[in-house]
């Protein structure tokens, strides 16, 4: 019989290590505990706005070289949409004030040079600082890394937050560095920003889904694994919904479900336990944004208010607020109507523009606490066991918990199963 390979968790991890499983010949089975796949990548149809909405916005750089082969290998590429040149635009709330920030597009980075491109209040030797970033090593924090300047707070904190979603104050830099290598620091070709131009669903998940079944893997949905059944150090069945499913002699498992399931399916795995909350804000309100710069990038990045990222899309504005533990316990009213105003001002709407419908996402456990105490709890892929490999974004990728972490944990554990280490 065919080796069949049981993925757990269509999540993007789950997804990436399916796909390449496939790829490579093997019979797939995809086992997802809900209806539909993304996990906490995902977009739904809200009755109430009249709107398919995401959980939250995700935005992908062109440096993320893993996640662009993903939506490659899917052929949903020409779904992504964004700016044709890296710009950043940002505004303060306190002062009004906006800018734009805009590397050039080659490695040598001559846009520090020029007051235009770059952040207002800082001069091109402030810029220096970041190129220790990837060198870091040890458990210093974000802020711990870099002075308390104009740069580090009106460019390095909004990212840092954005990618971490950690605050700088407790926020690994070396997880910082990871990403800045591999995006600010490799030119602006690799700072292109990317959004879906439907939805999540529509760039990462369908597409994913409808590849797989199209090379014959069995995609079960509602189906939660319960329990793996082990014997003599092998996983040797999967205790599901449906009752139990036995594994052949030369099955295997990745496990890609969160950590804190992957811990109860496994127990004495050491995973994080802290987490961090993610608000997006959906407004019901189309947007064409007043000031070009906003209007071109789709996005603006905010200073001074609780808004963090505004992203003007052509149904709706969506608005992300990171690293919101402190604000979860908020009611969604409230918050959708203290956000308001800012939007209002970020995108240029009239100041007397009303409060539209709101649908407020609370993802309380959005991802791991980017800090040196969880890094330390990440687990490599290896378990142990000969037929059972670990995926997520929250295993030790090296990156913070993001799209590009997940699909790659989902591919080095496809590697592993494919090409078992000696
Ligand atoms: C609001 C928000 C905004 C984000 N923004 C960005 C961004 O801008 N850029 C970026 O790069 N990243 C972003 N991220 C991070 C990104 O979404 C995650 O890193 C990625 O989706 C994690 O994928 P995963 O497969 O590791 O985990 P998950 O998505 O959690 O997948 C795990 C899957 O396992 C399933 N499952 C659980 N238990 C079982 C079981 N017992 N049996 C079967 N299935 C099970 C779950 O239903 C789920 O589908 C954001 C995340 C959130 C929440």
């Amino acid at each position: 019989m065919t080796p069949t390979a049981h993925v757990i968790g269509a999540g993007l991890a789950g997804l990436a290590a399916a796909l390449a499983l496939t790829a490579a010949g093997r019979a797939v089975v995809l086992h997802e505990s809900g209806p539909v796949a993304g996990g906490r990548c995902r977009s739904y149809a809200d009755r109430e706005l009249g709107l398919t909405i995401d959980n939250g916005n995700h935005l992908l750089l062109s440096g993320n070289r893993t996640a662009l082969a993903y939506l490659d290998a899917i052929g949903a590429r020409a779904t992504m949409t964004g700016p044709t040149r890296p710009r950043f635009p940002f505004m303060d709330l306190g002062t009004g004030r906006r800018w734009t920030v805009r590397p050039n597009r080659g490695r040598l980075a001559w846009w520090v040079l020029d007051p235009a491109r770059r952040v207002p209040g800082t001069g091109a030797a402030d810029y220096l600082r970041l190129l220790h970033l990837p060198r870091i090593t040890d458990d210093r924090t974000v802020a711990e890394s870099l002075p308390d300047n104009a740069l580090f707070r009106r460019l390095v904190a909004p990212l840092a937050i954005a990618a971490l979603n950690t605050s700088p104050d407790e926020g690994l830099a070396r997880l910082l560095g990871a990403v800045v290598r591999e995006t600010l620091l490799a030119g602006g070709a690799a700072c292109l920003p990317l959004l879906p131009r439907h939805s999540l669903a529509a760039s990462f998940i369908d597409p994913a889904i409808a590849t797989l079944r199209a090379r014959g893997a069995e995609v079960r949905f509602s189906h939660r694994v319960a329990a793996l059944a082990l014997e003599a150090g092998r996983v040797v069945g999967l205790r599901g919904t449906e009752g139990t499913i036995p594994l052949g002699p030369d099955d295997a498992v990745v496990l890609a479900v969160p950590p804190w399931v992957a811990t109860g399916l496994l127990p004495g795995l050491a995973v994080p336990d802290a987490f961090e909350a993610i608000l997006n804000l959906h407004y019901a309100t189309p947007a064409v944004p007043d000031p070009p710069d906003v209007r071109i990038a789709g996005f603006v990045g905010l200073i001074g208010g609780m808004a963090e990222w505004v992203f003007a899309k052509s149904t709706h504005v969506s608005v992300t607020i990171s690293a919101a533990s402190r604000l979860i316990d908020r009611p969604s009213e409230a918050l959708a109507a203290q956000v308001w105003p800012e939007v209002r001002t970020a995108l240029g709407f009239a100041p007397d523009a009303k409060l539209p419908p709101c649908r407020v996402v609370k993802e309380k456990r959005a991802t791991f606490a980017a800090t040196a105490e969880q890094d330390r709890r990440r687990p490599g892929a290896h378990t142990g066991l000969p037929n059972l490999v670990l995926a997520g974004d929250w295993t030790a990728t090296g990156l913070p918990a993001t799209i590009e972490g997940a699909i790659r944990s989902g591919n080095l554990a496809s590697d592993l199963l494919l090409h078992p280490p000696a």
